[in-house]
């Protein structure tokens, strides 16, 4: 039997698991102010349980997925507009400005031979398929981090 008083761990272990030593449970027997410390443990307990969890008249997680929806869309509508706009403006100008060059790149493609040709568009193809898959890994895993 222990002499001293119980440790607050000792006496939540017992009221809070309900699993103690025995020692544990005959010092509480005999002695008053570890058993007035489980009383108050019981009633802390007891009181926790009575605590019902926030009820609404709405379904709180819908509405706040359907506002981040909203607020999502958009942001995303009104970016991409700009973003196309000035895609559609950018590609309009470089190409207004290159038609005096484009014409000869033409021209030394006519001259060079077949397998040059096909280097150059296999290589070409080889890195936009390479940009393409890096930017579509990257947009799956923002949906994963935004759906998680
Ligand atoms: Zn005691």
């Amino acid at each position: 039997m222990k002499n001293d008083h119980l440790t607050d761990n000792d006496i939540q272990a017992h009221v809070f698991n309900k699993v103690s030593e025995d020692d544990i449970v005959l010092h509480i027997s005999t002695c008053t102010v570890c058993k007035a410390k489980v009383t108050s443990y019981q009633a802390l307990l007891h009181a926790i349980d009575e605590i019902e969890p926030e009820t609404f008249p709405f379904d709180t997680t819908r509405l706040a997925m359907l506002k981040i929806e909203q607020f999502k869309n958009k942001k995303s509508t009104t970016a991409s507009y700009i973003l196309y706009a000035f895609l559609g403006i950018f590609i309009l100008t470089v190409f207004v400005v290159c038609i005096p060059y484009i014409t000869p790149i033409f021209k030394t493609f006519q001259e060079m031979n077949n397998i040059t040709n096909a280097f150059v568009i296999v290589s070409t193809l080889s890195v936009l398929i390479f940009f393409l898959t890096v930017t579509f890994r990257q947009y799956k895993q923002k949906i994963i981090l935004l759906t998680a």
